[in-house]
Order: C-alpha cells, then sequence, then structure tokens
C-alpha cells in the first residue's frame, strides 16, 4: 500500500469555529464538505483532543470561515498554530456574530457557512460532525484558498507528489540555505523572502532580524533550523 495517494486528494482551507457559555473558538481545518443538497448538509472532521471540538459538542453548531486565496500566513497561524486554552484566538482578528450568536472571520474570508449538529459519528481520533446548514452568505468575491496552495506555496515546502505544482515551486537563484521552524514546519525560503512582512526575496535566513518570528506560528529565529 502506498499511503502517498493519499496526497491526491484535494481539499479546501477553512476556520471552523464554535461557541460555548459565550466564548468563541475556532481552528483551521481542511476537511470540511458538503454532503447533501436537501436540505444542504455539511460535515466537518475534528480532532478529539482540539478545544473546537468540545466547543462544537457543547453547542450543537459550528460555522465555517471560507478562507480566501490571499489569506495571510499570521491568520492561518492565529487559528492554526495556537490552542484556544491558551489565547482568544478571536481577539486579534476581525469577526461579526450571526443571529444565532456565532463567530465567522470577516477579513480574507469569502464566505461563510453556519450549521446545527444533527448527528456526530464517531471516527476515533476525531469526530465527523454532520450539520445542517442554517445560515449562509457570501462576503467577498474571490479565489477560495486550498489545501495545496496553502501548504505548496504559501508555506514554501517542496512538493512530494503532485508535478503539476514543480512549475510553481520555480524559484530565483538562491541567496543561501532554506531554515525549518522546528515548531510549526514552516519553511523560510531566502529565494521567496517574507513578503507579507516587507522581507524582499534574496534575503538570507541569517540577514533577518534577531526580532523576525516565524509567520505563522510566530517562533523565534531561534526554533529554526537549517534544511540540509
Ligand atoms: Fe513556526
Amino acid at each position: 500500500m502506498d499511503i502517498r495517494a493519499l496526497h491526491n486528494l484535494s481539499y479546501g482551507l477553512y476556520i471552523v469555529s464554535a461557541k460555548k457559555e459565550g466564548h468563541f473558538n475556532g481552528q483551521v481545518a481542511n476537511t470540511v464538505f458538503q454532503i447533501s443538497s436537501d436540505p444542504p448538509t455539511l460535515a466537518v472532521s475534528i480532532n478529539k483532543q482540539n478545544l473546537t471540538h468540545e466547543f462544537i459538542q457543547a453547542g450543537k453548531a459550528f460555522i465555517v470561515s471560507v478562507l480566501a486565496k490571499e489569506a495571510p500566513l499570521s491568520l492561518i497561524g492565529q487559528f492554526g498554530f495556537k490552542s484556544g486554552r491558551e489565547v482568544d484566538k478571536f481577539a486579534a482578528v476581525a469577526f461579526q456574530l450571526t443571529p444565532a450568536g456565532l463567530p465567522y472571520v470577516t477579513e480574507h474570508t469569502l464566505a461563510y457557512l453556519e450549521a446545527k449538529v444533527i448527528q456526530a459519528v464517531d471516527a476515533g481520533t476525531h469526530t465527523i460532525f454532520i450539520g445542517e446548514l442554517t445560515e449562509a452568505a457570501v462576503l467577498a468575491p474571490g479565489e477560495p484558498m486550498t489545501y495545496a496552495y496553502y501548504h505548496q506555496v504559501k508555506r514554501g515546502t517542496t512538493p512530494k507528489t503532485a508535478p503539476t505544482f514543480v512549475a510553481v515551486a520555480e524559484k530565483p537563484p538562491v541567496a543561501g540555505p532554506s531554515y525549518q521552524c522546528s515548531i510549526c514546519n514552516y519553511v523560510y525560503d531566502p529565494a521567496k523572502g517574507d513578503p507579507e512582512r516587507g522581507i524582499a526575496p534574496g534575503t538570507p535566513f541569517t540577514a533577518l532580524a534577531d526580532d523576525w518570528t516565524c509567520p505563522i506560528c510566530g517562533a523565534g529565529k531561534d526554533a529554526f533550523e537549517k534544511v540540509v
């Protein structure tokens, strides 16, 4: 069995949020999909260890913010590499509430979909929450972020499969080695720099300011290791 076959599945990238006792939490998820249209029904697969899992179970509802392709690493990192047990993830982002009081992100978000949970399927490490659509809106035109685009373009990782992505990964002359974050696996590629924060392509890792931090998880430079 070649489990690399799994890398050929395609996904989007979403922020799945929920409410519990007046508190909000959300997380990045790629496993969101529509399972039927009459009535419109969605499924999300959420790790049982995540706080969002607890919130969905408590509130019996979830809301999906559909991220735009242009969504910055900092927004994804805020929901993807921090725990709601330690920080209020919504404190640092623009969001609004649906009439039912569920929070959806309004920055770099194309649409939201709110659902009430009608079934929860135990899937070992994860629970698949099935929800009937209760509210939805398109917030902005644009192209949705895909999981592949996030991994291969935004995070600057080397494609493991999919030859179609080789063209995207073509790089200008390399200005020194790449460095990888030991916390979140983000790769700083000097050929790309960190354009979201004004670091020009061609800037070597060693030339970054001492207070430069990982664009995804916020770890310091000392958390990075040279990619060999
Ligand atoms: Fe990181």
